[in-house]
């Protein structure tokens, strides 16, 4: 057997398609080898050590040889290959993580310039290998080599770089019906399938409006499964002659390969685009909503979201309390440890909270050591449980300050509404609360006093 058709180096679309090219098989191995390899090296940082190197070349030449090719050549094109995962490694793996993980701006950029630089790198080691052992003219080798590679890459590399076990943001969780939610796709169907009818050279791009609309509607993993799909079933029309293009000349076979992979690039660059805005977004939602400190909600939000969830219990005959806590001579803390021993308590404490309440509670820092709550659907005795749970969890808080450890006390001030009405609005709810806050303190602190409206 020719062993070029066991190598299998130019590409798996000369296997696949003898319109496309020579005649050069479609090797597995090949087909994803450096693809994976680049990949779990990018994704795996401590994977990069002179024992796996070795490793990854005995595998690649002992692949080689089983599969009947000249020692040789075995080990030239197993350091053609490396070669060039090694180019795209040093490229790209001192990249930010969002960036290298396709979820920003310059994610699709990197891509093409790193995986560019591979092909072009295993090109220049293997293009030559191939003239000196199997006669092939040098400019054909190299650009068959370099084209097939970097479509090969623009397929699959990123499909892994954008798995989805990693912490992707992307596009808000979609709740329409799935034939909705499918549309895009199958606009890519439909304008690839108008392409193979009409034809021409421009029936390569035909889909891309379909990819962009793809890019904005999916999260990045689906889109680079679409997108590999996509290049495939190109590459199985022409193959199969059901594309009006058959390259007679192996540079036409160059160019598609490479067009394909530009094609590829345009929607991965919005979708990375997309994603860092939508992260952008969340970011800026989440700074305006939130205390900087505590990380619990701010005055704002916290009415906001507590008024809605007063509405909602109004709605449904259901009854609501609302807490007011205040830690106990905070200004003694602030002045026996410092204003950052008493931030580290206000962060200790509001942890403390985040834990003693229940999923739908909401707490909001109201100012300094002031905090509020809305417990919605709950009964007196269970409310007045909760304000002590959090006076409990507050007196054996420990709160580490350079040598010292500080301890505290809140005191809470709880109104109960058993069936909140009409004329009832947060704003006076929490005006008891205060009163009864008020109440707590002139009864010694570290306690706390109820209210039942
Ligand atoms: P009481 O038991 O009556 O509530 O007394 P207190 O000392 O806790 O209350 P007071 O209102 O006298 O003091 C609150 C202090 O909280 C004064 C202010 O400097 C401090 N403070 C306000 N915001 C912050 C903050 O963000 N960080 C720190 N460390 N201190 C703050
Ligand atoms: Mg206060
Ligand atoms: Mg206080």
């Amino acid at each position: 057997m020719d062993c070029r058709l066991r190598s299998g180096w130019y590409g798996f679309c000369g296997g696949l398609a003898g319109h496309l090219g020579p005649p050069y098989g479609l090797s597995l191995r090949h087909l994803a080898g450096q693809r994976l390899l680049l990949g779990l090296l990018l994704q795996k940082p401590d994977w990069v050590r002179p024992g796996a190197a070795v490793g990854v070349a005995i595998g690649y030449i002992s692949a080689d040889l089983i599969t009947g090719s000249r020692p040789e050549v075995a080990v030239l094109l197993s350091l053609a290959n490396m070669a060039g995962v090694g180019a795209a490694w040093m490229l790209m793996h001192k990249q930010a993580f969002a960036t290298l993980f396709m979820q920003r701006q310059s994610s699709a950029l990197l891509l093409f310039m790193g995986t560019g630089l591979s092909a072009l790198t295993s090109a220049a080691i293997g293009g030559p290998v191939l003239t000196v052992f199997f006669n092939t003219p040098p400019l054909q080798a190299f650009s068959m080599w370099f084209g097939g590679e970097w479509l090969n890459y623009m397929i699959f590399l990123p499909m892994i770089l954008g798995w989805p076990t990693r912490k992707l943001g992307g596009p808000d969780s979609d709740r329409r019906h799935p034939l909705l939610r499918a549309m895009p796709v199958f606009a890519v169907i439909a304008l690839e399938l108008t392409s193979y009818g009409l034809g021409g050279p421009g029936a390569l791009a035909f889909s891309l409006p379909a990819l962009l609309w793809c890019a904005l509607s999916y999260r990045i993993f689906t889109l680079t499964v679409i997108t590999a799909a996509l290049c495939l079933s190109k590459i199985v029309a022409i193959s199969l002659g059901s594309f009006d293009f058959t390259p007679a000349h192996f540079l036409e076979t160059v160019s598609f390969r490479m067009g394909l992979s530009m094609l590829v690039l345009g929607p991965l660059a919005v979708a990375g685009s997309h994603m860092a805005r939508t992260e952008l977004m969340r970011q800026l939602r989440h700074a305006a909503n939130h205390d900087s400190l505590t990380d619990m909600l701010a005055r704002g939000a916290f009415l906001k979201q507590g008024q809605r969830i007063l509405e909602r219990c109004k709605h449904d005959h259901q009854s609501v309390a609302i807490l007011m806590l205040d830690l106990d001579h905070f200004k003694q803390i602030n002045d026996s440890y410092g204003h950052a021993g008493g931030d580290q308590l206000l962060r200790s404490f509001s942890h403390t909270l985040a834990q003693v309440l229940r999923g739908q509670d909401i707490v909001g820092r109201m100012g300094g050591e002031e905090f509020a709550v809305v417990l919605p659907h709950v009964d007196s005795k269970a409310a007045l449980e909760i304000a002590e749970r959090i006076n409990q969890a507050t007196r054996t808080l420990r709160v580490p300050a350079g040598e010292q450890t500080i301890s505290a006390t809140v005191s809470i001030g709880l109104v109960h509404i058993a069936k909140p009405g009409e004329h009832q609005d947060l704003d006076m709810l929490l005006q008891h609360a205060d009163q009864a806050l008020y109440d707590a303190k002139a009864a010694g602190r570290d306690r706390v006093e109820a209210r039942l409206l």
